[in-house]
């Protein structure tokens, strides 16, 4: 066991240093691809799941192996579903105009059923030569296989040009660690795997295909959520089934699979909740909040090493979790729905180290490996969230951000200048004249659904010869990369977006700056006024244009809830309607 517990904590902690170096190279533009694809491989936690559905442990064991089946399965479809939905539109220019073949997809499908078929075949002469010990060797390579194809579809997300490739191969790979799974030696019974798979392929099936991409990250974080049930349900059906007779190593595992799996699995669903507008997305503060959430923290860890001395302390053991419930809870309520993002990051990586310690208490190294790239990621993706938004992750967690939210511009507007409005066919004219024009999308566009609008206004631009460029700001939007998945779903190709670093130097040359839906990453305070909360968050230096054009449709503030000193500059003029309605009377206008 204890040689066992070594192999797999050095593996845990090598799969995070290769998940860091994978992770690191993936671009933003597929940030949101990353999350969901890490979401479908942390869905490994099927074939823990289903060697306890299908071994015949007690009737409770097979129920929660029955249900984590399900919700495995439902991240595994759904996600790697929508992920190839949302590479597949990633475009160049060039690719754009070509008819992509089916080929690809057949030759992928021709080897899927080929390494199916072989693992069958192995574990079928492993079963005629009377061994469970064959069989357990057929598993054990399909999963080294499968470890290697999950490191090549990351890997593969470091450029838009082979990530869909790359994620055919994690999805083969995953196909082979639940077949290779199907001949564990303990499994007796088929019927409650069937029913498992079939209920999560149909669930995740209509998720990953029916999802509207602005609802990617209320799926993500339900997602989690299963994912994260799953862990919980296998660690409590484990301490059961041992009637709390374990060694310290086993019983830390589980300890921590329930207890983070636990919390995860609350948190998120408030997440999702929060992000699909069915809770109010304020933050929800009172007073000691931090002191009792501590408290309960303290709580569950003194349980934990209460039943890591005594692990038949069974009363113990199920406070722990129903606490773990409470404090995922209880952690999410003080924040904002627009800090949802980050916490969602957060809590893909807390699935990722539940599904982990699943992996340490089921001794199945995939799981390790899967836990730790998944952890990795989110942990990642979150300091990525932070540092662009020039705030810390205890802010975010602890910081109650978007309490306040000013329905107009504040006080500290007066005297700051005079705000121009302009109709469409006024900018119709402005556009006349232009040689160069970028476009900067925000949170308002996705609101407005004004992808179309705008991919469609670029074409007319682009027609009159005009030269077109996106800028996309690490953080616009709600989510990482939230503006590269609208634009590809409008057809934009990918090497028309800039990111902030290479657009900046260009700003000073635009005649036309058309900002839709965006604010807070176009505010010039970030850069000038310390006393604004923006102060020294990297922005998208719109100012610098000579003309600038803003679509949005009040002079509200954005997510910081902060007044923006760009309305005020003199060359810049807004469209005051919803982005859609405008940039429909724009092309009106340009028509004419
Ligand atoms: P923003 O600052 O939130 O501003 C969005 C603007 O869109 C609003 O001012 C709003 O003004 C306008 N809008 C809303 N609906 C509209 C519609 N139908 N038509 C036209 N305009 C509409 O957005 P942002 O500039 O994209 O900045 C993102 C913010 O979110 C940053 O502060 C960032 O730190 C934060 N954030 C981002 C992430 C991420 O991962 N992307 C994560 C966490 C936090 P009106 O109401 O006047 O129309």
């Amino acid at each position: 066991m204890t040689t066992e517990l070594e192999v797999g904590l050095y593996i845990f902690i090598l799969a995070g240093f290769l998940g860091y170096h994978l992770i690191t190279r993936v671009p933003p533009l597929l940030h949101t691809p990353l999350m969901s694809a890490t979401n479908a491989m942390s869905g490994i936690s099927l074939v823990g799941s289903l060697v306890v559905a299908g071994s015949g442990y007690g009737t409770l064991s097979t129920l929660f192996g029955f249900i984590a089946v399900a919700c495995s399965t439902t991240n595994v479809v759904g996600g790697f579903l929508i992920t190839d939905r949302m590479l597949s539109m990633f475009r160049t220019r060039e690719a754009a105009s070509k008819v992509t073949s089916g080929s690809r997809r057949a030759l992928m499908a021709i080897l899927a059923l080929a390494a199916v078929l072989g693992i069958v075949w192995a574990a079928a002469q492993g079963r005629s030569h009377g061994g469970g010990a064959d069989l357990t060797h057929v598993m054990r390579y399909a999963y080294i296989v499968s470890a290697m194809l999950f490191i090549l579809g990351l890997k593969g997300l470091s450029s838009p040009r082979y990530a869909r490739r790359g994620m055919f191969l994690a999805e083969f790979g995953m196909l082979m660690a639940v077949v290779g799974t199907l001949f564990h030696h303990e499994i007796m019974d088929y019927r409650w795997i069937a029913a498992g798979l079939l209920a999560g392929s149909l669930v995740g099936g209509s998720m990953g295909l029916f999802v509207p991409m602005t609802a990617v990250p209320q799926r993500t974080a339900l997602s989690h959520s299963l994912g994260a049930l799953a862990a919980t349900l296998i660690g409590v059906s484990e301490y059961y089934r041992h009637h709390g007779e374990l060694g310290r190593v086993l019983m830390t595992a589980i300890g921590f699979e329930v207890m983070i799996g636990g919390l995860t699995f609350t948190g998120s669903l408030m997440a999702a909740g929060k992000l699909q507008e069915l809770l109010p997305g304020s933050p929800i503060t009172y007073k000691g909040q931090n002191a009792s959430n501590i408290t309960l923290l303290g709580i569950m860890v003194l349980c934990l090493v209460t039943l890591i001395v005594m692990p038949s302390a069974a009363p113990f053991f199920y406070v722990m979790v129903g606490l773990a419930l409470l404090f995922g809870f209880l952690l999410v309520i003080p924040i904002g729905a627009a800090d949802m993002p980050v916490v969602i990051s957060l809590l893909n990586s807390y699935a990722g180290l539940a599904d982990a310690a699943m992996g340490f208490v089921l001794m199945n190294k995939i799981q390790i490996i899967t836990g730790s790239l998944d952890g990795t990621s989110g942990f990642l993706l979150s300091i990525i969230m932070c540092r662009a938004m020039n705030r810390s992750a205890m802010n975010v967690i602890f910081g109650a951000f978007g309490k306040v939210e000013p329905e107009e511009a504040r006080p500290e507007a007066e005297g700051k200048g005079t705000v121009r409005s302009i109709q469409a066919d006024e900018t119709a004219v402005l556009f006349d004249s232009a040689q160069s024009v970028i476009i900067v999308p925000g949170y308002g566009m996705a609101v407005a659904q004004a992808q179309h609008g705008v991919s469609e206004l670029a074409k007319i631009l682009m027609k009159r010869g005009i030269d077109v460029k996106y800028a996309i700001h690490p953080v616009a939007g709600r989510m990482p990369g939230h503006m590269n998945v609208l634009l590809a779903e409008a057809n934009v190709p990918y090497d028309q977006l800039y990111e902030m670093e290479q657009i900046n130097p260009y700003f000073a040359e635009a005649d036309v700056a058309l900002v839709v839906g965006a604010n807070d990453v176009t505010n010039p305070a970030a850069r000038s006024n310390k006393s604004s909360p923006l102060y020294g968050m990297p922005i998208l230096e719109v100012d610098r244009a000579k003309s600038i054009i803003v679509l949005k449709r009040s002079m509200r503030p954005g997510f910081a809830g902060v007044d923006n000193d760009l309305y005020y500059n003199e060359k810049c003029m807004m469209l005051f309607g919803d982005a859609k309605d405008s940039l429909t009377k724009l092309f009106a206008a340009l028509r004419s």
